[in-house]
């Protein structure tokens, strides 16, 4: 039992986490080893010669693969249903790597407009320079979706739930729509963790992370990873990847193999954590607007009910007194911190309008409903009475 990865997938996610895609050396060390070496060597000629073919299987080179990076896509892939993955240095390595390994010039990219910063520059500038054209979209209109298809279509590419305003695109419909048109659906699964949503099972042909967030947790490293079909890795992904390099360390990769250990229940404590935040804020008079997936409140909370799980473990929400009011709750925390990451075991708040999303336009932000008294707390894994007392002492000084 549980001897290979096949095995480990016909287990629940708690029980993959801690075992999934575990390959023991000569040792049999109890915890994952770290194998940080860049090269393997061979018995003998012939031995690096069928390395080489592909006729005996192995490692070759640390850029390609790594038995330790290996045990941590292994383990992504039981736990998102999927038959291959890549392990990327960061989460943008991921998202650029996807992307650009499946378009050429004069293709067309369809993009919900609700991006996270760095993902729009690639679409927009880095495809824009290989001659790849981009329409941006509300994610949530299918008929935008619709209109902006063209023949040469091969991509489209979502966040959801989105950054900051956490809104939520269906993505089964979507898929619909990308496959009727010819083309792949990626999708930047990183709000809502593989715990709450499975892009994969709702139709989705690429799914992508950051690794950096919820899946280390704990703030140490960078990482991300892309999984699809075999097939798609094959074809598309895995010259592009062994080619351009942006593979993820061996020691990175052990240490987001330790934190998928603990990733459902730390993401079962956040999000209850982040409900119960919501609540809290939700009863005072002095926060106009609360956004939480977890609420019936939620402008999506049908599409939620269908395709995520649990809530969230982050959530968005509009104090009165705009600018001024959002600042003097941030600066009154003493428990939850101020930090543009998520997905953290500390708790963190960020003022969207300054910071992660400083460089659009003050029409753009308004379009995203990004006010100046928004702010987005990323829920930690803190006693939840705790968090309360900040946030009530924070409330208290706006
Ligand atoms: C953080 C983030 C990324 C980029 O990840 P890095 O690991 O920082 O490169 C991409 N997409 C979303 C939605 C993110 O939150």
């Amino acid at each position: 039992m549980l001897k290979t990865n096949d095995e480990v997938k016909r287990v629940r996610p708690a029980t993959a986490m801690v075992h999934g895609g575990t390959m023991r050396s000569g040792f049999g060390e109890t915890s994952e080893a770290l194998f940080l070496t860049q090269g393997f060597v061979y018995g003998s000629a012939e031995a690096a010669e069928a390395r080489f073919k592909g006729d005996e299987p192995g490692f070759v080179y640390s850029r390609y693969s790594n038995p330790t990076t290996r045990m941590f896509e292994e383990r992504m892939m039981a736990l998102e249903g999927a038959e291959d993955a890549r392990a990327t240095a960061s989460g943008m390595a991921a998202v650029s790597t996807a992307l650009q390994c499946a378009v050429q010039a004069g293709d067309h990219v369809v993009a919900a407009r609700a991006l996270f910063g760095s993902c729009r520059y690639i679409i927009e500038t880095v495809l824009g320079r290989a001659g790849v054209a981009s329409t941006l979209v509300d994610g949530r209109d299918l008929d935008q979706w619709r209109a902006a298809v063209r023949p040469e279509t091969k991509v489209f590419f979502l966040e959801s739930p989105t950054n900051p305003t956490l809104e939520v695109i269906d993505i089964a419909a979507v898929a619909e729509i990308a496959h009727a048109a010819g083309a792949i659906l990626i999708v930047d699964n990183v709000f809502a963790t593989p715990m709450q949503q499975k892009p994969l099972e709702l139709g989705a042909d690429v799914v992508v992370y950051s690794a950096t967030k919820h899946i280390d947790g704990q703030g140490r490293c960078l990482g991300g990873v892309v999984l699809s079909t075999a097939e798609w890795i094959e074809k598309n992904l895995q010259d592009f990847f062994r080619h351009t390099g942006p593979s993820l360390s061996p020691f990175n990769a052990w240490t987001l193999l330790k934190g998928l250990e603990t990733l459902p229940l730390r993401v079962a404590q956040q999000t209850a954590n982040a409900a119960k935040l919501a609540e809290v804020l939700a009863g005072s008079p002095k926060v106009a607007k609360v956004i939480y997936p977890g609420r019936a409140d939620h402008p999506d909370a049908e599409i939620i009910a269908r395709q995520m799980t649990g809530g969230s473990t982050l959530l968005a929400f509009e104090l009165e007194g705009g600018k001024a009011g959002a600042f003097r709750f941030a600066n009154a925390l003493e428990i939850v911190k101020i930090s543009n990451n998520l997905g953290d075991a500390k708790s963190l708040v960020t003022h969207p309008a300054t910071t992660t999303h400083k460089n659009l336009t003050e029409e753009a932000r308004a379009e995203l409903g990004i006010g100046p008294g928004m702010l987005r707390l990323s829920a930690g894994i803190e006693d939840p009475a705790d968090l309360v007392d900040d946030i009530t002492r924070a409330l208290a000084a706006v």
